[in-house]
């Protein structure tokens, strides 16, 4: 049996790893579109920008891994089309024959429009090493940045920027910052900390456009003002890549459909990580974290070799910010209530609730919180909010 996958990230590199692991023996070929070979982004709005990590750091396995498990890994290689019929992918010139075929092809940042500007030097966006690697020199102490969007991209290239001592402002068109993500008080916590470091938060604040000739020099708001700028990042969010899937003729919906197996509507092909949306309770889910890009691409893998095993998804997630390490365990759309824990310390946590179900947990700089949220989500039980919230009781206390 010959297995291609294309998309060498997180997913890819997991699925393969995951198919050897195993005791697949057949060919494997991982089909990449960058340079490097796989290698974590977290670190890349983080450590890796800060100047922290070298390159060599990031990579998720040694150099020999791929030549000792035989695994053929191609590079800076990317696939023009998929030919269901002749179960092939086009690589360069040459067809690639597959028996099984699983895209991890990821997601891409949303671009700004070339009509407001985005098209400008000194306008990046952060999701390749490239990306970091591009914008990296702009870093420097007394620079002017602003940054569009107050996601966790904004705010962790921010908490760089602002540690290296740049001038920082972000602008954020919704209300609040971390508003897709987080419940208001996370969002308060991480304005404050923002604040306390000098970085100036505009929120329910729109872009009018980019200024400058060639080069950026400017953010015009739609109220007129324009924020001096010697560079802008755009933290503005991503979308699937599904490019390749849909010319194949494969339904998407908010990213590749799978069945919970992983499987897409085509038997022999199919798909794990960012881009791929799976039946989730009611509905479907597409998760953006490397969590979800490891488990499911290591359940795809598994289903590849005929477990049948349906994908349960664990969500967890993190963010590093300064001195703050935020974790968060669970999903928490559909939230009715937010039970604060702490702060004791530097520790607080927000517990997210619907009805009497713990749904959620932020958990900053409190990892035994994270922890206790985390177990009691994945094993589907609740705990007393008045308990969460009273400093007096221990938090492995909510566990028995
Ligand atoms: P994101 O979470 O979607 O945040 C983008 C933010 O930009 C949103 O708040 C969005 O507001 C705002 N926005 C969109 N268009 C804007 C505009 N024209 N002007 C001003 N604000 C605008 O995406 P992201 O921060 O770019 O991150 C990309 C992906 O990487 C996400 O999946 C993210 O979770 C992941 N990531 C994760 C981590 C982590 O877990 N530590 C770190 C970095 C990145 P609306 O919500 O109103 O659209």
């Amino acid at each position: 049996m010959r297995v291609v996958v294309i998309g060498a990230g997180q997913a890819g590199a997991a699925l393969v790893a995951r198919l050897r692991g195993q005791g697949f023996d057949g060919a494997i070929t991982l089909v990449g579109e960058e340079t490097a070979p796989p290698y974590q982004r977290p670190p890349l709005s983080k450590g890796y920008l800060l100047g922290e990590m070298t390159a060599e750091r990031l990579w998720l396995r040694s150099a020999e891994f791929y030549g000792d498990q035989n695994i053929d890994l191609r590079l800076g290689q990317p696939v023009a089309a998929i030919d269901r019929q002749a179960q092939t992918v086009t690589v360069g010139d040459t067809p690639l024959p597959y028996d099984q075929l699983a895209l991890t092809t990821g997601a891409v940042p949303r671009r700004l429009p070339t009509a407001v500007g985005g098209h400008l030097a000194g306008v990046h966006t952060v999701r390749t090493l490239a990306d970091v690697d591009a914008m990296q020199a702009e870093f420097r102490p007394g620079r002017r940045v602003v940054i569009i969007g107050g996601g966790y991209i904004g705010l962790e290239a921010a908490a760089v920027a602002a540690k290296l001592g740049l001038d920082v402002t972000v602008v954020e068109l919704a209300p609040r910052i971390l508003q897709r993500v987080a419940a208001p008080e996370t969002s308060d916590y991480f304005r404050a900390l923002h604040q306390a470091h000098g970085v100036s938060i505009l929120e329910s604040t729109a872009v009018e456009r980019l200024v400058g000739d060639l080069r950026v020099t400017a953010v015009r708001l739609v109220d007129g003002r324009d924020l001096p700028a010697d560079f802008v990042v755009a933290g503005v969010g991503v979308v699937p890549a599904t490019a390749l899937a849909e010319a194949a003729g494969l339904q998407i919906d908010n990213g590749i459909r799978t069945d919970a197996m992983g499987c897409t509507s085509d038997p022999r092909i199919w798909a794990a990580g960012d881009c791929a949306s799976f039946p989730h309770g009611e509905g479907r889910l597409r998760l953006e974290s490397v969590g979800n890009a490891i488990d499911m691409a290591e359940a795809v893998a598994d289903n590849i070799l005929g477990a049948a095993q349906p994908y349960a998804a664990k969500a967890w997630f993190w963010s590093d910010q300064y001195d703050c390490k935020l974790q968060i365990a669970g999903l928490n759309s559909g939230y009715d209530r937010v039970v604060t824990r702490g702060p004791e310390g530097d520790a607080v946590s927000y517990w997210y609730f619907k009805g009497s179900t713990l749904l959620a947990v932020d958990a900053m700089n409190d990892s035994r919180a994270y922890m206790v949220g985390k177990r009691l989500i994945e094993a589907g039980r609740s705990a007393d909010p008045r308990a969460i919230a009273d400093p007096a009781t221990p938090l492995k206390s909510l566990l028995a």
